[in-house]
């Protein structure tokens, strides 16, 4: 995985299982040669929607751009079959924003429709 020059990523049992279900995701759908890159960790400002897990160390997103179109959607339904109900997968336009929908303090999180980038 690569990441953004400034991204900060605090690695957590959250963060490194993102990390490692998003690269076989993308081995598995893209090609064995294709790296990830890492666009956004704590440092992600969501203003508007708090819930966003970023500051908490629950979210990371993943460059979008670099996917052939054709793959991003089967990429996004791949990857979250594989991370399950916990973890949440959203195409927002340049990358994909991934959470797990409880905090690190078992605290609920917002609904997942609330959720936006
Ligand atoms: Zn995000």
């Amino acid at each position: 995985m690569n990441f953004l020059y400034g991204v900060i990523v605090i690695w957590n049992d959250t963060t490194l299982r993102i990390k490692q279900v998003w690269e076989e995701s993308c081995r598995e759908m893209i090609s064995m040669a294709y790296i990830p890159t890492c666009t956004c960790g704590l440092e992600g400002v969501h203003s508007r929607n708090p819930e966003s897990g970023h500051p908490q160390g629950r979210s990371l997103d993943m460059r979008s751009k670099d996917v052939p179109f054709h793959l991003r959607m089967p990429l996004l339904h791949h990857a979250q079959q594989k991370f399950g109900s916990d973890y949440l997968v959203l195409l927002e336009d340049d990358h994909y924003h991934i959470q797990r929908q409880h905090d690190s303090f078992g605290r609920p999180a917002a609904t997942p429709k609330s959720v936006e980038v």
